[in-house]
């Protein structure tokens, strides 16, 4: 009795030994599958981003839409540049939105903001509607909406009433019949209205691709930037807040436009032509000469000198200054500053080389 009274004892202990390992396997298959999931959903999201460049030999670009250009003559090579004699002087906001969509503040609240913070102009972009000018006085208002397409959002900027499309063909050219469209952050997740690589190239062709957006998880995009610079096309990046609260995300990421006054049509004419750097803090002055560009800045930084496929062909650490002699074979030049104090980046644009 003693044996089997230990065997039942055992038993009993077996029992929930295996029943306490079962419920604990169960426990770990549960999390398994969940990491799973979340895994999948994670490479599913970073095919997104991954970017093929091609070698210029492979450009497939043809643009319908080419910016005014300034053509500069060398002995070997033909520069095609957007800098002007003309200096960067009016910071503008082209991505915030109102209550009007899904926005904290009203447009009235936006736009006394933006002034506050020495704004000279502001496009308001909300989801899908282009919202009124609320007449504050001292900053420019210019219209604007964030369309949602079934790739990714594009902004829309200079526009003066929103589309029913979707498709980002219709989207695109409705927007760039009078205004500008950039893809607005590319690099967000695939679920959170961002690009994959092969969208944008499928996609006609937007003035802009925003590669420096503010919001959350500050998503740089200067990879899809090169991505496509390397393939040919004539495309500024833009930066912006994406702001939806002014006691959040303001002030983070703006454009500074070169353009001799301030008004509407001539802010759409830079930012088609170029005329403009996008920054999230440190100033940016470029001068392009016929056998080579330079770049300052107000605060030590490292610059970088970024060519086709991306390739950072030069970087100067602890400088305000830097020259970057042209070669000829860079297809395109554009630089990037990284202020030291708090690695805060300003992006030129595109200089573009022909041989
Ligand atoms: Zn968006
Ligand atoms: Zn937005």
């Amino acid at each position: 009795m003693g044996i089997i009274k230990i065997n039942r004892g055992y038993n009993q202990k077996l029992h929930h030994f295996i029943k306490g390992e079962f419920q604990l396997i169960k426990k770990s298959w549960a999390l398994a599958v969940i990491i799973l999931i979340f895994l999948c959903i994670l490479f599913i999201s970073r095919l997104k981003l991954q970017v093929n460049y091609l070698s210029a030999s492979e450009n497939a670009s043809s643009c319908n839409n080419m910016p005014i250009l300034q053509a500069i003559y060398s002995d070997q090579f033909i520069i095609y540049s957007p800098y002007s004699e003309e200096d960067f002087r009016f910071k503008g906001q082209i991505h915030c939105h109102t209550q009007a969509s899904d926005g904290n503040n009203t447009p009235q609240e936006i736009m006394e903001a933006y002034r506050s913070l020495e704004y000279q102009f502001v496009a308001i972009t909300d989801h899908d509607l282009v919202t009124k000018d609320p007449g504050v006085p001292g900053i420019l208002f210019i219209s604007g909406v964030e369309e949602s397409s079934s790739s990714g959002h594009i902004l829309g900027i200079g526009v003066k009433s929103q589309t029913d499309e979707t498709h980002p063909d219709k989207v695109i050219d409705y927007i760039q019949e009078k205004g500008i469209a950039i893809y607005a952050h590319p690099n967000r997740w695939s679920f959170s209205n961002g690009w994959s690589l092969k969208e944008l190239l499928s996609a006609p062709e937007a003035w802009g691709i925003e590669v420096i957006n503010a919001k959350r998880w500050r998503t740089n995009a200067e990879n899809k930037w090169d991505a496509l610079l390397t393939r040919g096309y004539q495309i500024w990046g833009t930066a912006g807040d994406d702001c939806h609260s002014i006691t959040q995300d303001i002030n983070q990421a703006w454009i500074v436009v070169a353009t001799p006054h301030l008004s509407e049509d001539n802010i759409i004419t830079a930012l088609r032509n170029g005329n403009f750097y996008s920054t999230e803090g440190p100033d940016l002055s470029v001068r392009v000469y016929p056998d080579r560009i330079i770049a300052r800045t107000n605060a030590e930084a490292t610059i970088e000198w970024i060519t086709k496929g991306g390739t950072k062909s030069k970087v100067t650490s602890g400088v305000t200054e830097d020259s970057y002699f042209i070669k000829g074979d860079e297809g395109y030049i554009r630089v990037a500053i990284i202020r030291d104090e708090d690695q805060k980046k300003a992006l030129g644009q595109p200089v573009f080389i022909e041989r």
